[in-house]
């Protein structure tokens, strides 16, 4: 079986200052997500690579221009209606906005802030895959050590695909462990996971790219940011590029949907 990888970012409204108790605009956050945006694309244009966008439909609906274009070569799916709490509207409401703007079927989400969703829900209105989860335990924000880590379809048939993390230990792959430890690590447990799983699901969000240095947060969110988050992006993708192919997360699903 040919090695994929799932690239993916969460394209959402800056709101973790606010999350922090800091004041922030609403203009600046989607600033703020939009500039590192733009530096991914020109990033992911340089490498000639396919990824999946889960974007809300706050940020869609201010940039409808943007996601119709970024739609015709990546993947357009679910984050929500915006960045807060998701209901059973936003799931619904969300894929409507995103379809209407990209005229192209929308069949996954990610929920913010990797919320369970209810999958019976998901299936109501039309999804085909869930990746809201990370198979990890995070001190003081969930513990999902025990759950399934490698994708799998559910009871009403909606593809659930796991975050990466690695066999046996669950080392982390997701942003939090990208940024914060030595590439060295990240790259030696990313390919022992992607010859295991012979995939790779891993996350990152544009403002992550945008330098975000002066803001009073802690420092595992903002240890780099801005071009050290894209030298360092940029280094890990050419690893990754010699060992596998980068695809769309739908591809998979089809993929899989056939087999
Ligand atoms: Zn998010």
């Amino acid at each position: 079986m040919k090695k994929n990888i799932f690239l993916s970012f969460d394209v959402e409204e800056f709101d973790i200052p606010a999350e922090y108790g800091l004041k922030i605009s609403k203009d600046k956050q989607f600033e703020t997500s939009l500039e590192g945006l733009h530096m991914i694309l020109k990033l992911l244009d340089s490498f000639n690579i396919r990824v999946t966008m889960f974007t809300t439909a706050t940020v869609a609906l201010r940039n409808r221009d943007l996601i119709k274009r970024i739609s015709e070569t990546h993947e357009i799916a679910s984050h929500g209606y915006d960045h807060r709490e998701l209901t059973e509207y936003g799931i619904k409401k969300s894929k409507e906005v995103l379809e209407e703007i990209t005229d192209k079927p929308v069949i996954g989400i990610r929920s913010p802030r990797l919320q369970k969703l209810d999958s019976s829900i998901l299936k109501k209105y039309g999804y085909k895959y869930n990746s809201s989860e990370n198979p990890i335990y995070l001190p003081g924000r969930y513990n999902n050590f025990f759950n399934k880590r490698i994708a799998y379809f559910d009871r009403n048939n909606i593809l659930n695909i796991p975050a990466s993390a690695s066999p046996i230990i669950r080392f982390p792959l997701f942003w939090l462990a990208f940024k914060n430890l030595p590439l060295s690590i990240i790259k030696f447990f990313s390919a022992w996971t992607l010859a295991y799983d012979k995939y790779l699901n891993i996350y990152f969000h544009p403002w992550e790219f945008t330098d975000i240095s002066g803001y009073n947060l802690p420092k595992i969110v903002k240890r780099i940011s801005g071009n050290d988050m894209l030298n360092k992006l940029t280094n890990y993708i050419s690893f990754l590029n010699d060992k596998a192919e980068f695809i769309k997360i739908e591809d998979f699903y089809y993929k899989k949907n056939q087999t």
